[in-house]
This record gives C-alpha cells, sequence and structure tokens, in this order.
C-alpha cells in the first residue's frame, strides 16, 4: 500500500514503512538483487491463487526473486532449454535430475569415469531407495542397448569424463536410451554448454555446476538443471519446491556478473590449454596427454563432431615409472599452479587422482595429473610446469 496516504507513525514504525518514498526510476546496466523470503502480494485474490510453478509471479523467497529468474532464464536461453531450476551446489543439482525420476525397483546408468561423488550418491541414497545404479563404459556409444532395461529410468552421460577426458557418444546414447523410453540426463559442467548443445545432440536434462565457469572465480558453489521440455521442468521443479531447494539471490548475482564474461574467459583459456597441452605432449616424461582436442584422447573424432571448442581443463599421464610420490613432487614444485578441487576460476589447479582405486582396469601404470587453465600469463604458466619435470 501506498505510505503517502498514511497518518504520521512512530519512530521504530517509520524504521519499516518509511513516509520518504524511494525513486524507483532508476536503471543500471548491473543485474539488481533482490532479496526476499516473504513476497508481497496485492490483494487476497492474488494470493488465494498463488502457484509455485508459475514463473510469471512471485510467492516466496524459496520459489525465487527477480535475481534467481533472470539467472535461470539466462541460462535456458544459452542452452535452448524450456526452463532452468537453480539449485546450492552442482552436487545437489546433479541429485535432483535422479530424484524426481526413479523409484524403488528402478535402475539407471552411470558411466565408469563419472564424477566421483555421484558414486557417492549412488551407493548412498540412491541404495537406500532400492534404486539400481550400474555402470558402462563411457566409449560404450549405441552398444549401450545391452545395458539398457525395462526399469532403466535414467542414462547419466558426462562427457568428457572430469578426469580421465573421454567423450561419449552422447547422440548414440540417447538413441538407445529413448527408444526403451529412459531419459538422458548429461553433466554438462566441462564446457557449461557453450561449446556442446546438449539439447541437440539428445540429452532431455543438462546438468551444471555454475560453480565451475559461469560464476568463474572460485568465490561460491551453485548449481543448475536445464530441462528440453516443460513436464520434466515440472518434475524437476515440484521436488524442489517440495524439499526447499533454492538459492541465495547475492549468489546469483554473482554468477550473474561472471555470465557475460564467460564466453571471452572460455576462450582464451581452451587456447592457453591448448597450446600448453600441445607443449606436453613434447615432454619426455609425459606419456599421454588426455585432451579432448588430441588425436590421442580417447573419443576425439567424437568431440571433433560434437562440440564447438574445448576448455582450460584437461589431464595428461607420467611415464610408467613415474608414480603417486613423483606426481606429489611434481604438483609441490608449482608456485602458480595450487593444489585444491574445482576449475573454471582465474587460478591455476593442479591435482592427481589415484585412478587404480576408482577405475576398474584403468591401463596407465604413471600417475595422473589434471590440470585447470586459469588466466596468468601463459609463459609464466609454462615456466611453472618445468619446475613440476624438474622435480621428477
Ligand atoms: C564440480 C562438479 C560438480 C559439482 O559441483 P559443485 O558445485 O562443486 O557441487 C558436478 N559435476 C562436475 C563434472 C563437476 O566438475
Amino acid at each position: 500500500m501506498s505510505q503517502s496516504t498514511k497518518s504520521p507513525r512512530r519512530a521504530a514504525t517509520n524504521l519499516i514503512h518509511p513516509a520518504r518514498e524511494v525513486p524507483r526510476n532508476f536503471r543500471s546496466l548491473a543485474p539488481g538483487t533482490e532479496r526476499a523470503s516473504t513476497v508481497l502480494f496485492d490483494d487476497v485474490g492474488k494470493w488465494n491463487s498463488r502457484s509455485g510453478f508459475n514463473e510469471a509471479v512471485y510467492t516466496y523467497g524459496t520459489s525465487g526473486t527477480p535475481t534467481t529468474r533472470d539467472l535461470q532464464n539466462r541460462i535456458a536461453e544459452w542452452e535452448g532449454g524450456y526452463n532452468a531450476v537453480l539449485f546450492p551446489s552442482g552436487l545437489a543439482a546433479v541429485a535432483y535430475a535422479f530424484l524426481p525420476f526413479v523409484q524403488p525397483g528402478d535402475h539407471v546408468l552411470v558411466p565408469s569415469n563419472v564424477y566421483e561423488p555421484v558414486k557417492t550418491l549412488a551407493n548412498g541414497l540412491l541404495k537406500q531407495m532400492n534404486v539400481a545404479v550400474e555402470q558402462y563404459d563411457p566409449m560404450v556409444g549405441s552398444g549401450i542397448a545391452t545395458q539398457i532395461k525395462s526399469n532403466t529410468k535414467i542414462v547419466w552421460v558426462e562427457t568428457p569424463g572430469s578426469i580421465t577426458m573421454e567423450v561419449s557418444d552422447l547422440p548414440a546414447i540417447a538413441e538407445a536410451a529413448h527408444k526403451a523410453g529412459a531419459l538422458v540426463a548429461i553433466d554438462n559442467t566441462y564446457s557449461a554448454g557453450w561449446y556442446l548443445r546438449a539439447f541437440e545432440k539428445g540429452a532431455d536434462i543438462s546438468v551444471h555446476a555454475l560453480t565451475k565457469y559461469p560464476a568463474g572465480h572460485s568465490d561460491l558453489v551453485m548449481g543448475s538443471i536445464t530441462t528440453k521440455d516443460e513436464a520434466t521442468w515440472r518434475a524437476v521443479k515440484n521436488l524442489a519446491l517440495q524439499t526447499g531447494q533454492c538459492v541465495a539471490p547475492d549468489d546469483a548475482y554473482l554468477v550473474l556478473r561472471g555470465l557475460p564474461t564467460m564466453p571471452l574467459r572460455i576462450k582464451h583459456t581452451e587456447r592457453v590449454a591448448l597450446d600448453i597441452a600441445n607443449w606436453l605432449v613434447a615432454q619426455s616424461n609425459v606419456a599421454l596427454v588426455l585432451h579432448p582436442a588430441l588425436t590421442q584422447c580417447p573419443g576425439h573424432s567424437i568431440w571433433k563432431r560434437d562440440f564447438t571448442g574445448a576448455t582450460g581443463v584437461f589431464s595428461f599421464v607420467l611415464r610408467d615409472e613415474y608414480g603417486a610420490d613423483a606426481a606429489a613432487r611434481f604438483i609441490e614444485a608449482l608456485e602458480l599452479f595450487q593444489i585444491g578441487a574445482s576449475w573454471g576460476g582465474v587460478g591455476s589447479l593442479a591435482l592427481t587422482y589415484d585412478l587404480n582405486m576408482s577405475r576398474p582396469n584403468w591401463p596407465h601404470k604413471g600417475a595422473l595429473i589434471r590440470l585447470n587453465i586459469g588466466l596468468e600469463d601463459e609463459s609464466d604458466l609454462k615456466e611453472d610446469l618445468m619446475r613440476g619435470f624438474a622435480a621428477l
């Protein structure tokens, strides 16, 4: 209600309902940060007809504010999807791409190179729900048909795999899954969907860790699910509303702030990462460079067919004689590349993973090192990696 018609109130009341109105005729290039638990309604009729599924209106903080809707709209627009739902982390978004679609007795397929916490979810909550999770070879292609059953509800794709970088044949996997009536969900975090049109390649659901390239500055965690059609979106939104999944508008603002520069950041790291990957190929202590744009990466030809670019995260494998201790010496000798999970921020990172534990039949004896290329000067990054090789 308008303040101007009111009679004078006492001081504490005026702190909540100020008598002086702030002019609203303000326009800025920055998106607004609009926070809310309570959302106000103009009249009782609008209150009585409220719905959390109607994105044209606002009902309560958990169902969104203009800031979070702005972000979800931009994600859905860049992916060409129906709409998106935001989650407080990438991992939460992963979980909510499974949960609305499975019941006890169902079956889902995940690639054996999947982002490790997905295996934890499979062995934890999904198992507790009596949902069977079966792994498949990320290079299986149309051969996945033999693993799809009548109760398979979700075929999960992560391409390239975030540590070992195999590029999966998403269109072939999607064709087999759709024939059996299963949904195809892709973890599209690698390129933030910028270089892979997930829905055109057969996915029904596209999941992002916005934590990575979209936010771009290593200062928040957030995730999103975009769906190809309305029915799938409603299923995700329904469970998100039931369980109060939402994100802080302040964090959403930070992602909105990162988005306009995302294509430039990706393009820059793409060039530098590919240059460093090629340089690593020529290093005598490197056995293999797992970068999708290199022919030696499993699935390179699929990457060439389906992706329009590569990003700044990739791995390399040291020669057989350099195991876990050598990888630790290499990484600890680096001054610019730091030790920490995630990617897509401005700072370069280096990590090693023990794949003999997590990947059955991993064929390489040498240690694997994964790099996230940040925005530091390229020559400094190469000199840093030389410190690593010197420490071997
Ligand atoms: C980081 C990541 C996630 C999870 O995102 P968080 O925001 O860190 O929870 C999921 N999938 C992939 C491939 C990732 O790299």
